[in-house]
């Protein structure tokens, strides 16, 4: 039976933590770090992410913004709003929700954010450290793969890790983080075949591709330590993971459920990098 472990129990520790620094930073009288959060439009579950980010912003006493902008806002008004945060010296951390509303560039809005208050790790420059093993801002819920990894007591380095999908948001990133830890890399894709025996090789198995329950036993080493990204609805509107968790739990060492997985680690990681932003703005 595998060891089950919850992001939902990691990220309270974490945010406990991130509680006490925010203390003593106030404490101390200092500057609070604040995240700012853009949200264009009135798409219901973009509005709901950012609701959890700014409560999570509340909850461990740091400070944010939400700037809600119509669903007509133009290209140059929303560039226009990410230069005013770019220079106000009170933003540590700026995202904006993605995906925008039909009409509006994403990748120009992205480009236009500074690389240092690019706390969603989104920037080319971001992407380009990542990759060169320069320090940066990484995408959050990569980190948050990589932090519930490390929790489980597993060591990529000399491992085999398969990670499915090769999104930039996750399985790029999630991909370079584990080679950057000197596993043996592989990122599979729709166009790869023997899926499962490819798979099945894996000591540590990421899966994010966004398919219900399409891991099953015979895509899982005995032992393996699987962490599933996906977040997908079943017929019954229950969330469901990419890892059909029944019939992996008896096979894995280690495993992530959906909910309480993966999910509740990816806030935690941005206020993680809010913060890094913040010391790094203080010259700490
Ligand atoms: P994308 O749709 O951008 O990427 C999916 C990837 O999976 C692609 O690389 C695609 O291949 C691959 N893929 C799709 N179907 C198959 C298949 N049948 N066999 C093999 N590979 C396949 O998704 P994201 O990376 O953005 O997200 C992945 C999952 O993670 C989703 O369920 C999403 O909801 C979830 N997610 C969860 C987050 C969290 O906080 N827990 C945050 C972000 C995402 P190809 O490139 O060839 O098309």
């Amino acid at each position: 039976m595998a060891q089950v472990i919850y992001g939902s129990e990691v990220s309270k520790d974490i945010r406990t933590q991130l509680s006490e620094q925010m203390e003593a930073l106030r404490g101390a009288g200092a500057r609070m770090p604040k995240l700012a959060v853009i949200l264009v439009g009135n798409n219901p579950a973009s509005l709901s992410y950012v609701t959890g980010k700014e409560k999570a912003c509340a909850q461990v006493g740091m400070e944010s913004e939400l700037i809600r902008l119509p669903e007509a806002t133009t290209q140059d008004e929303l560039m226009a709003v990410v230069r005013r945060l770019n220079e106000d010296p009170a933003v540590d951390g700026i995202l904006c929700q993605l995906p925008l509303p039909r009409g509006l560039d994403s990748a120009q809005v992205i480009r236009e954010i500074r690389p240092d208050k690019d706390v969603d790790g989104f920037h080319p420059i971001n992407v380009g450290k990542l990759h060169l093993k320069e320090d940066g801002f990484v995408p959050c819920t990569p980190l948050g793969c990589m932090e519930l990894l490390h929790r489980m007591g597993v060591n990529p380095s000399g491992k085999r890790a398969v990670v499915l999908g090769r999104s930039n948001l996750v399985g790029a990133p999630v991909a370079r983080l584990l080679l950057n830890e000197n596993a043996t890399v592989t990122i599979c894709h729709s166009k790869t075949e023997n899926l499962p025996q490819v798979c099945a090789e894996a000591d540590i198995l990421i899966a994010a591709v966004g398919r219900a329950k399409m891991v099953t036993a015979e895509y899982v080493k005995e032992g393996a330590a699987v962490i599933d990204v996906g977040i997908n609805r079943n017929e019954q509107g229950k969330l469901v993971g990419d890892v059909d968790f029944a019939s992996v739990e008896p096979k894995a060492g280690f495993i992530t459920p959906v909910p309480k997985g993966v999910g509740p680690m990816t806030i935690t990681m941005l206020l993680k990098n809010t913060l890094k932003a913040y010391r790094q703005h203080e010259g700490e």
